[in-house]
């Protein structure tokens, strides 16, 4: 189950459903509330709470940002899901939030940087023609010292 921050492709997705959901509220208002709001909640939290506002008599989809019962979930509390506030389980993570956890992302970036870094070996055709061009660099730097040494 996916726990963390709601995606790009979640958010637009989403925004269609809750414009489609509530006639009246456009999808860039929407998104602009969702990005408002994206780090109160993970992306399946955020999601009901959205679709939860459609069902109020709010005039705009700011509301979705804004506290409110909208929030609160009921059964929350039956879920394996970690919960808004739960701490990341990962020792040294203690300050990070569980479905945001910084510390989590940078090791999982770490990870990616230490990919082996694969081996160039020369293409000897091509170290061919720079030796031959040094040589013949060489070559013009030597003529050229000595028509102004002599
Ligand atoms: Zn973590």
């Amino acid at each position: 189950m996916m726990t963390g921050t709601i995606t790009d492709d979640q958010a637009r997705a989403l925004a269609h459903l809750v414009a489609a959901l509530r006639p009246g509220w456009d999808v860039a208002g929407i998104r602009s509330a969702l990005s408002s709001a994206r780090h109160r909640a993970p992306a399946h939290e955020l999601a009901i709470a959205a679709i939860r506002c459609t069902q109020g008599d709010a005039r705009t989809p700011a509301v979705i940002a804004m506290d409110g019962p909208h929030w609160h979930t009921p059964g929350a509390s039956t879920t394996t899901a970690p919960s808004r506030t739960e701490k990341c389980p990962e020792v040294g993570h203690g300050s990070f939030l569980a479905w945001n956890c910084g510390a989590c992302r940078a090791e999982d970036l770490a990870a990616d940087d230490a990919q082996p870094t694969p081996t160039t070996t020369p293409d000897p055709e091509r170290a061919a023609i720079a030796a031959r061009g040094a040589q013949q660099v060489r070559q013009a730097l030597a003529t050229a010292r000595q028509e102004t040494t002599s």
